[in-house]
């Protein structure tokens, strides 16, 4: 679905995050691991399309099209939901507010049509009882899943998540990554982690990534065996 080649980008610092990555991502969950460091923030802010490559290619197939990710941003960002690693919420505004803000900025229709869908994923990610309380007084597990319906928002094909489960308890943890097993039963879903158990309790297939370098890539135990 996802095909990247030769991925190259060097920050004005002189850290090369990205070192000619390439990688061949399959439609389902994919798990992206590696230390902290390793270059998986900035990969997923150039798929993104939040950030410049230096060079290489990435090309995503979908519904017959085949988008140059690096250039088409508008078609991009069409079919793909984010979830950064530091994702922000306002505090002072409710989930269902925000939101309702969130499908405004995706241009997604009037009050009505998007009251339905932005209710449907309140209810989706379990959040619907409260949806009027203050982002502010929500838990870090919440506070993702939040995260979670507002990258759906506007049926992604393609959902990223950057390090959701850093700083979630075991309890919050589990139920994240219920979640995101549900969604990838739908939508190709990549999962950025540094926790191994992240990717081998839900991904059928990943890639180890260190210094910008793919350093193996495959069903996750046989991979993890490999190291
Ligand atoms: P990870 O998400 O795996 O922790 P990152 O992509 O965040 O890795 O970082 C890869 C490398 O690039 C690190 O050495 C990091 O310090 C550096 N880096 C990340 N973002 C920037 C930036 N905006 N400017 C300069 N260096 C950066
Ligand atoms: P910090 O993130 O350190 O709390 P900021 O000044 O970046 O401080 O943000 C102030 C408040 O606004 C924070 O509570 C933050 O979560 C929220 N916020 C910042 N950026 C965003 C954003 N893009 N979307 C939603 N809320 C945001």
């Amino acid at each position: 679905m996802l095909t990247i080649r030769d991925l190259t980008k060097t920050y004005a610092n002189g850290v090369r995050a990205l070192d000619g990555i390439c990688l061949d991502i399959p439609r389902g969950m994919f798990g992206l691991l590696g230390p902290n460091g390793a270059g998986k923030s900035s990969l997923m802010r150039t798929l993104a399309t939040l950030q410049e490559a230096d060079g290489g290619s990435a090309v995503l197939e979908t519904d017959g099209r085949r988008i140059d990710v690096l250039r088409e941003k508008d078609a991009v960002r069409r079919l793909l939901g984010y979830l950064p690693q530091d994702f922000g919420v306002y505090p002072k505004v409710s989930a269902l507010d925000l939101l309702d803000h969130f499908a405004v900025l995706k241009g997604l229709g009037e009050r009505k049509q998007r009251r339905e869908v932005v209710e449907g994923l309140l209810h989706q990610v379990n959040l619907w009882n409260v949806r009027k309380q203050k982002l502010g007084g929500f838990s870090g597990g919440m506070r993702q899943r939040f995260g979670i319906a507002q990258a759906l928002l506007g049926d992604p094909r393609l959902v990223i998540v950057d390090e959701p489960t850093a700083g979630l308890d075991p309890e919050e943890r589990n139920r994240f990554l219920n979640l995101l097993a549900e969604i990838g039963e739908n939508v190709a879903v990549i999962l950025s982690t540094h926790i191994v158990e992240d990717v081998t309790d839900l991904c059928p297939t990943m890639a180890i990534v260190d210094k910008g370098k793919v350093l193996l890539s495959g069903e996750p135990n046989a991979a993890i065996a490999a190291l």
